[in-house]
């Protein structure tokens, strides 16, 4: 005989609680701590540890910078006409077509007109969750139009890169939009109206090649990426190691590839200064 006994043989869970808390924390891939996306969502998507600048997309990038996160959308209504009926592991056009439908763009771009600290401003943003950001034929027209209107309009352009580089489905035609977007940039420059690129992480390949580097300011993301090849290329390429943090925005600092490195928080106060000092 047992001391004790259980009076039912079902134990009742009527009362048990289910808590869904899926989606509501996320894992640093830096530090390893555990955080809770409202809190990350406050501090702009960067880590309060240990730092760690997290991508964000297009959209949430403009209305970080933007006054009251208000700006009108212009230039983006275009799309890609697939030129070379591309086909990799899946058509092009089916890439563009999943690609819309997850991010709500049109192509990996979104240009925005508004107030920056009370300042007229035109920033474009790159998308990198749209085919890595790439540079196709409507990215290079969007961002042309973009320039044209801060060239008619005077107002200051800001550009923020997030690319993998030129889009491979559209081989030649995306790589002259290298040069179309550079010519854009060269009007504006003879016009002196103020162009600042920021460079979040990854900005590498062909967008780094052109626009991202042609700034009046080039400014960094900490921790970001940025380089033309990749580093596995390079090491192949030159037969050497290469040294630790090669190809951050740290390491590009400090050998005078960037003006800059400004964490995501201080950005905006940043961006208002350097146009204030360019446009007095
Ligand atoms: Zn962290």
């Amino acid at each position: 005989m047992s001391w004790f006994s259980r009076e039912s043989a079902n134990v009742d869970s009527s009362g048990e609680k289910k808590i869904k808390t899926e989606g509501l924390w996320v894992k640093c891939d830096q530090c390893r701590k555990i955080l809770w996306k409202k809190e990350l969502d406050a501090t702009f998507k960067v880590c309060p540890h240990c730092g760690k600048h997290f991508r964000i997309d297009a959209k949430t990038r403009l209305s970080q910078l933007f006054d009251d996160g208000q700006y009108e959308v212009f230039g983006c209504n275009l799309i890609s006409t697939d030129p070379l009926k591309f086909i990799d592991l899946k058509p092009y056009a089916e890439r563009l077509k999943n690609a819309r439908r997850e991010t709500g763009l049109q192509d990996a771009i979104l240009n925005g007109k508004g107030r920056l600290n009370g300042r007229t401003v035109i920033i474009s943003a790159l998308e990198y969750r749209f085919i890595g950001g790439s540079l196709g034929a409507v990215m290079g027209e969007g961002l042309t139009r973009a320039i044209e209107r801060a060239l008619r309009e005077k107002a200051p352009l800001i550009i923020v890169s997030a690319s993998g580089g030129a889009r491979m489905m559209e081989g030649c035609i995306s790589l002259m939009q290298l040069a179309k977007i550079s010519a854009a940039l060269a009007r504006l420059d003879a016009e002196r109206v103020p162009y600042i690129s920021v460079l979040a992480d990854p900005t590498t390949g062909g967008v780094t090649a052109s626009f991202a580097m042609l700034g009046d300011l080039n400014i960094g993301e900490p921790g970001a990426l940025i380089g033309f090849a990749g580093p596995r290329v390079i090491e192949q390429t030159i037969r050497q190691k290469l040294p630790e943090g090669f190809q951050r925005s740290e390491f590009l600092l400090s050998h005078g590839m960037l003006d800059a490195v400004v964490p995501r928080l201080e950005l905006k106060p940043y961006l208002s200064k350097a146009l204030k000092f360019f446009c007095s």
